[in-house]
């Protein structure tokens, strides 16, 4: 696949350099059209989601060119991902329950033959629902879309093909360059109306044909007035997790895991590992291969990491949960035996949030405190400030934001 998101943070920067002018007004307007090319919006999201630009840098730029009220729709929206980030984090059963859901509907795949024939169709893009078709289509061959389209697909898939929701973030996940256990998850709840109780996002032909330039003809059959999803009731928020803080003068080996591969919040606060290893979670995401554009995305994005950072992220150790069908056991056993070659006294990773990277660490954490290595996951400090915030609705969250970005370095307060 000739990829449209080339895995650098030169890249990352590019975009946000171009995209910034569009920020204010334009996007306000625009982004919610789904524009071949996607020029209208910022297409960052694949470099967001693992860190490769970090949501202050975006931010930072965005006000540096705009009035906080200017860009008040794009600054939003970007808080939506923290929003995501920290609600789940203060609920992390949601992402188990998802995954025993998810569990459930293929065990359902195995035996009910209409239902698998849905479920390949609707992947493969053949339901005759020609949007549907097409960004199924896309997003097996980019590894993304607009989030319009994402909720119009969401919306679709549950309420009028009748499939389960989990099988289609599912299917998100395993193809989405951006595929991340909160937004994608929490994206999908919020559609079919189990993440604000009983209020569901419906599909409506006329809002694709405006927003689509009619290019896909009149769009019939669409579910118009479907019931929200079955599902348990939200779990009660729990409390926020903690930063664990390292210790400077132990022999320190850093773990990169795919959601940040800028540790240099790490290394300028004085982190001196003598060795860097990475846990990806990559093949975890789900219990089917992932998109080998996925695998690849991720692997360079990694390759461009240790490049930027070269020898401040000291020896280069093994490079785990990147590769298809590597085992959860096998990449704790290989940075069990990393820790041991270099007589490491800690190990540092940058917090491994809840989802895939968080269940490979769980495992390498264990593995690690039994061969008495001291374990340190400190938490960005954007994320440590933002995540307590997130105990309710979008709304209540909203009300944080200008003292959010306030506490950004460079940043007026807005
Ligand atoms: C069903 C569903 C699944 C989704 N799955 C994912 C996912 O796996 N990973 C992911 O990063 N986003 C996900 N989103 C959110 C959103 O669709 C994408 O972040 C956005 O389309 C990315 O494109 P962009 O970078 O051009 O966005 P822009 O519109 O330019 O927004 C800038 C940034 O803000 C953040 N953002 C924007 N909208 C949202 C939103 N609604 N929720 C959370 N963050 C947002 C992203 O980091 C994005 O890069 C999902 C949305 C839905 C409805």
């Amino acid at each position: 696949m000739q990829t449209e998101f080339p895995p650098s943070r030169a890249e990352g920067l590019e975009r946000l350099r171009d995209f910034v002018p569009h920020a204010g007004r334009d996007y306000a307007v625009r982004r919610n059209h789904d524009e071949p090319g996607h020029a209208n919006v910022s297409r960052l999201s694949p470099y967001i989601r693992h860190r490769i630009v970090t949501e202050d840098e975006v931010l930072q730029a965005v006000l540096g060119r705009f009035a906080p009220a200017t860009a008040e729709k794009f600054v939003q929206e970007m808080f939506w991902r923290t929003y995501f980030k920290g609600w789940l984090e203060m609920r992390p059963s949601v992402w188990t329950a998802y995954r025993a859901g998810l569990a459930r509907a293929q065990d359902r795949l195995a035996t009910e033959g209409g239902l698998r024939k849905g479920w390949e169709r609707a992947c493969a893009g053949a339901t005759g629902i020609a949007p549907l078709d097409h960004w199924a289509r896309e997003l097996v061959e980019t590894g993304y879309l607009n989030n319009h389209a994402r909720m119009w697909f969401a919306s679709i898939w549950t309420f009028t093909l009748g499939l389960p929701w989990e099988l289609g973030a599912d299917f998100f996940l395993r193809h989405l360059l951006d595929g991340d256990p909160a937004s994608n998850t929490l994206g999908w709840r919020w559609v079919v109306g189990l993440h604000t109780p009983g209020k569901v996002y419906v599909a409506r032909a006329s809002n694709i044909t405006k927003h689509t330039g009619g290019r896909f003809g009149e769009v019939l059959g669409l579910a118009t007035d479907p019931a929200p999803a079955e599902g348990p009731a939200n779990p009660p928020c729990g409390a926020p997790p903690v930063s664990e803080p390292w210790e400077a003068s132990a022999r320190t080996g850093l773990v990169l895991t795919e959601d940040d591969l800028s540790p240099g919040w790490l290394l300028d606060d004085g982190l001196a590992p003598v060795t860097t290893a990475v846990a990806a979670g990559v093949p975890h995401r789900s219990p089917l291969a992932v998109a080998p554009h996925v695998h690849a995305f991720t692997r360079e994005a990694v390759a461009d990491a240790r490049a930027r950072y070269g020898a401040r992220l000291g020896q280069p150790g093994p490079e785990t949960g990147l590769a298809p069908g590597e085992t959860r056991a096998a990449q704790t056993e290989a940075l069990v035996a990393w820790a041991r070659a270099h007589r490491l006294e800690q190990v540092v990773a940058p917090y491994p949030p809840v989802g895939p990277s968080a269940d490979a660490f769980g495992d390498i954490r264990d593995a690690l405190l039994a061969e008495g290595v001291r374990v340190a996951t400190p938490i960005r400090p954007f994320d440590q400030r933002a995540w307590p915030h997130a105990t309710h609705g979008f709304f209540r969250f909203k009300g944080r934001i200008p003292s959010l970005l306030g506490a950004i370095r460079g940043l007026r307060a807005a």
